[in-house]
């Protein structure tokens, strides 16, 4: 049985806790579950996370 679901772990650059990251691609978002942090995939294999650059979203509390 062939199973094409990929998972990748990363650990959050912010916190240090792991995320899952399914079927990673390089510059997805990805949620850190824990600090709740938005981050972007630099690199796949080792999945590496880097700090998203949201300058162009402004947030209106
Ligand atoms: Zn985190």
């Amino acid at each position: 049985m062939l199973r094409q679901k990929f998972e990748a772990t990363a650990t959050c650059p912010n916190c240090g806790a792991e995320i899952k990251v399914r079927n990673p691609k390089i510059g997805q978002r990805v949620t850190c579950p824990e600090c709740d942090e938005i981050f972007v995939v630099v690199t796949i294999e080792p999945l590496e996370l880097d700090w998203a650059d949201l300058g162009f979203e402004e947030e209106e509390v």
